[in-house]
């Protein structure tokens, strides 16, 4: 193998990426105009649906010219060195590999960061806001940015630079050490991400008192939860969708009501929803992607030690000094097909889980509440109801709405 064949194999393998993203998207734009299914008559009226028809073409069109924009970008970059040249500023500052590792992903970062902003900020402010479902302002979007920002260097750069440092003491193994810390921070970061990171963008509280938090009680008690790991998020602050998920595990373990599900639903929905999250709970789904991920990042990691070294890598992308960093970006891109089948194989599992937890829910309280409730928030969110079958299995985290509706219509 030759460094420019390297070089042409990467350049493929973003090109065919692109190639199958867009043929998805083709496929499921193809779908946007179906008749809804009988069982889903009632979600939208007329002109409800005329206004998620036109939400959903404009969110086709809009992510075709971001990642359009993006590919040419990225190939331009590619073409022109561009590694190469982020190398040699780095290498103009300092000749410590982890500073070095460290200035060159923060250029690239950034650089990327800077392009793709302005696309987030028309996203929000533009089309989120045409329909509706934008609450953000431009002071809490870019205040949003900055806390993104610090957070990636302190724990991003943190972790960059212990695995390179990892890298310089063991050569190959690295790959071990690396898979310890990540599993930790993985864990850490599982347990605490309630008290860690959502207080930086969000409010939280327990639940008020009040005849919901009383439904909420008597159910819980049935299926002994308890109840003060239950909180309302200030999700309105940013958009008016809503949404509800399970963190944490042990003593750490909460549900996160949006005050926005709050608003929108009535209680007997609010309580078939936290059902859903309490069946997430009983039925172990968070340790089991716990684990899951900590395999695939260990397996992933074992890859990286494999191929890191290769000077073979530096070559492909015009640079003479073989780095961990340069390895790492080459080794980033070689491994999408793999990634692919590992992210399909994940969604696969994910929505293996909620059907898992929408039983729970129909169980342990009602399947009626929870039909209606995950009506409601399709209608709300301007849901696409007729996705293509393949798009769903590609890219979906959870069934469709007609295929949970299904499921829980079904007798059991
Ligand atoms: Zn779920």
């Amino acid at each position: 193998m030759t460094p420019t064949l390297v070089f042409y194999i990467i350049i493929g393998f973003i090109t065919i990426s692109f190639v199958i993203d867009q043929i998805l998207d083709t496929l499921n734009t193809k779908h946007f105009d179906d008749a809804i299914p009988q069982e889903l008559a009632d979600v939208y009226d007329e002109e409800t649906y005329r206004k998620s028809q036109a939400y959903k073409k404009s969110n086709a069109k809009f992510s075709t010219l971001t990642s359009s924009f993006m590919l040419v970008i990225t190939l331009l970059f590619f073409f022109a060195d561009g590694f190469a040249y982020v190398d040699d500023l780095a290498r103009s500052v300092s000749s410590n590999e982890i500073i070095v590792g460290l200035i060159f992903f923060g250029i690239i970062m950034l650089g990327s960061d800077i392009l793709t902003t302005p696309f987030s900020y028309y996203k929000t402010f533009v089309i989120e806001e045409r329909f509706g479902f934008n609450k953000s302002t431009p002071a809490l979007f870019f205040m949003d940015k900055l806390k993104g920002w610090l957070m990636t260097i302190l724990v991003g750069g943190g972790l960059l630079a212990l695995v390179i440092w990892f890298y310089q003491m063991s050569g190959n193994s690295f790959w071990l050490y690396a898979w310890i810390v990540f599993a930790v921070f993985a864990v850490v970061m599982n347990m605490f991400y309630a008290k860690l990171i959502v207080p930086l963008f969000n409010k939280q509280q327990p639940l008020e008192e009040g005849s919901l938090r009383e439904k909420i009680e008597k159910y819980a008690a049935t299926v002994g939860f308890k109840l003060n790991n239950i909180f309302v998020i200030d999700g309105s602050k940013r958009s008016t969708k809503a949404n509800a998920y399970f963190s944490g595990f042990g003593s750490e373990k909460r549900i996160t009501l949006y005050d926005t599900l709050i608003n929108d639903l009535e209680e007997e929905e609010i309580v078939a929803v936290l059902a859903h999250e309490v069946g997430h709970y009983q039925k172990n789904h968070i340790i089991i992607n716990l684990v899951t991920s900590i395999l695939l990042t260990g397996f992933t990691l074992w890859l990286l030690g494999i191929f890191i070294s290769m000077p073979i890598f530096s070559e492909a992308l015009g640079v003479t000094q073989p780095s961990f960093h340069i390895g790492l970006i080459a080794f980033g891109i070689l491994y999408t097909p793999i990634s692919g089948i590992t992210g399909f194989l994940m969604s696969l599992l994910s929505r293996k889980f909620e059907y898992q937890a929408d039983n729970y829910a129909k169980d342990t309280y009602s399947g009626e509440p929870l039909i209606r409730s995950l009506k409601k928030l399709s209608r709300n969110s301007l849901s696409n109801l007729t996705p293509h079958p393949l798009y769903v299995k590609l890219h979906y985290s959870h069934p469709t709405l007609l295929q949970r509706y299904r499921n829980l219509k079904q007798l059991r």
